[in-house]
């Protein structure tokens, strides 16, 4: 019989769930919560909401846990690499809040438009004040959704309903994919000058922090709105109060926060402004939802399935290495589809001196990796395939037994709206390195904040671009540079502490030598 114990309060439904499976299920008691690294060695499966650090102490631990499940969607409270290390799956329940989400735009939407919040405070406090209110309709309005993934598209087909045109900007998107759906897919430039309505549905990533910037809210039609219930950091808040402060932005929505929970006020007290303490999720019917999907993956992981939404999958490292060779594939095919920068449309995956029994896995975690690089957290190895397919990218595989050059290598070619790049990496023992980009050899450990720089090859870049990262306070960890026969461009690649602010990456770019520059975050300190 399998014992499962529950960390966090768990929605009644999924509860029902796991008892009914007849499995021994345990809720841990305050007393017992700081002996958890004890307790936790008679179960075969946790489960934790965001309370609850499971740490590497407490999955080394546990000697029988074949499965911790995260009822909801961030894994930031569980040490997934140690997870994998010890052949534990990591299950979540990414797709239970969508419908939560959408509703709660929709929301937001009609009370920002109506001024619903300011007159019922007004009312509250005794002020009967009909003229003050005068709001604006949703029919007949143009609608922009920047981020066209399951949000936005949900949200753009109730706003259809309120009779909305919708426009849409997601550069990642097939255009015959968006025509299909009746809607047109435009630049943010051309989008935001046109909505009346601008709602934000992208996860926030190296790209979309910042992407609401002060120069795309001055492209802003005059008198238009703004909704953001995706993520904070995605809009420059500072430059959003002062266009509702110019009175060039008519209002503006907001679940979500550059800092959570908030400590600077001024945007959320504008009188133009209503705000929400990030509960786009908070619903009965998510919070159930997120419960009995929870439940549900955790008992088809302990019955031995696959078809799970895990964020890893099971490999023990004493038993196959593989999990290195994921990491390898994941981070160079990250590296590659930021690169490449546009529309992914084709990725392929040749495999070098890579056993047959690690191949799928293999495939899986770059695709894993391509996606993520425009998707963030909503892509995981169980959908990686499915995300793929219906966004029209296609997959190719192939391997050879042998490999001239390492002991196992992978080639990776990315092609998409922005060109194609062609990369090769492979493992310095556990260490993944990047070890080809476009023809350009070098050897640079895939892992932090690398800015890659392709430029003229003439003295003294490498100088100027040091000095401007040094006066930034940007401390250069690893660089490497490369050369091809016969070229007058060069490659660097630089491995920094953390990740440069876009005034630097301005600067840098203005260099004379520069062609082009990219910033690419692969994690793991
Ligand atoms: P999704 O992965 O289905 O869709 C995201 C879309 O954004 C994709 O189509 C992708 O191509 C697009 N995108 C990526 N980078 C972009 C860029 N630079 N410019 C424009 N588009 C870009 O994700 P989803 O499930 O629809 O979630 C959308 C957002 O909503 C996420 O940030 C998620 O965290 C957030 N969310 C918030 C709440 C809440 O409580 N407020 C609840 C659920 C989800």
């Amino acid at each position: 019989m399998n014992k499962i114990l529950i960390c966090d309060p768990l929605d009644p439904s999924g509860l029902e769930i796991l008892h009914q499976s007849g499995a021994h299920v345990h809720q841990l008691t305050a007393e017992e919560r700081p002996r958890l690294a004890e307790i936790i060695g008679e179960f075969d499966a946790m489960v934790v909401r965001s309370a609850t650090q499971v740490t590497a102490e407490v999955l080394t631990a546990g000697k029988r846990l074949r499965v911790v499940g995260r009822a909801g969607i961030g894994v930031d409270n569980v040490d997934v690499k140690t997870a994998t290390e010890l052949g534990v799956l990591v299950v979540n329940a990414p797709t239970a809040n969508l419908v939560s989400a959408t509703e709660h735009t929709l929301a937001m939407m009609l009370v920002l438009l109506r001024r619903v919040a300011a007159a019922d405070g007004a009312l509250k406090s005794g002020d009967w004040n009909r003229k003050a209110y005068l709001g604006t309709e949703l029919m007949a309005k143009t609608l922009g959704v920047v981020g066209f993934g399951r949000i936005g598209r949900a949200v753009a087909d109730r706003a259809r309903a309120f009779g909305m045109e919708i426009l849409a900007y997601d550069p990642f998107l097939e255009p015959s994919f968006a025509r299909d759906l009746g809607v047109e897919l435009l630049s943010l430039e051309e989008l935001l000058p046109r909505c009346d309505v601008v709602t934000l549905h992208t996860p926030l990533t190296a790209d979309t922090r910042g992407l609401i910037s002060a120069e795309m809210l001055a492209l802003m039609k005059p008198g238009s709105y703004l909704v953001n219930c995706a993520r904070g950091g995605i809009v420059d808040e500072p430059a959003l109060l002062a266009r509702l402060e110019s009175g060039e932005i008519a209002g503006a929505a907001m679940d979500v926060f550059a800092e959570e929970p908030p400590t600077d006020f001024a945007l959320i007290r504008h009188p133009r402004v209503v705000a929400t303490p990030h509960i786009g999720a908070q619903t009965r019917e998510a919070q159930e939802r997120v419960s009995t999907q929870t439940a549900k993956m955790m008992l088809a992981a302990l019955g031995g399935s696959m078809a799970v939404t895990a964020v890893n999958l099971p490999f023990r490292s004493s038993d196959t290495g593989g999990e290195t060779l994921m990491l390898l594939a994941e981070r160079l095919s990250r590296l590659g589809s930021s690169l490449q920068g546009g529309r992914l449309q084709k990725l392929s995956v040749e495999m070098e001196g890579i056993s047959e029994g690690l191949q799928p896995a293999v495939r899986v975690a770059a695709l894993k990796g391509a996606l993520s690089a425009f998707l963030g957290v909503g892509v995981n190895y169980v959908n990686a395939q499915q995300v793929a397919e219906e966004r029209g990218v296609q997959v190719q595989q192939s391997a050879r037994s042998t490999c001239d050059n390492y002991p196992q290598l992978i080639r990776l070619k990315l092609s998409g709206s922005a060109g194609q790049i062609e990369l090769a990496g492979t493992l310095f023992g556990d260490d993944p390195r990047v070890v080809s980009i476009d023809g350009f050899s070098l050897e640079s450990r895939l892992k932090n904040c690398l800015l890659v720089v392709r430029n003229r090859d003439v003295p003294g870049v490498v100088g100027k671009v040091g000095t401007l990262l040094g006066e930034a306070e940007i401390n250069i960890a690893e660089i490497h540079l490369a050369r091809r026969p016969d070229e007058t461009d060069a490659l660097a690649v630089l491995r920094l502490d953390h990740h440069p602010s876009q005034e630097v990456l301005d600067s840098l770019e203005r260099l004379d030598e520069v062609r082009w520059l990219k910033v690419v975050d692969l994690g793991g300190g």
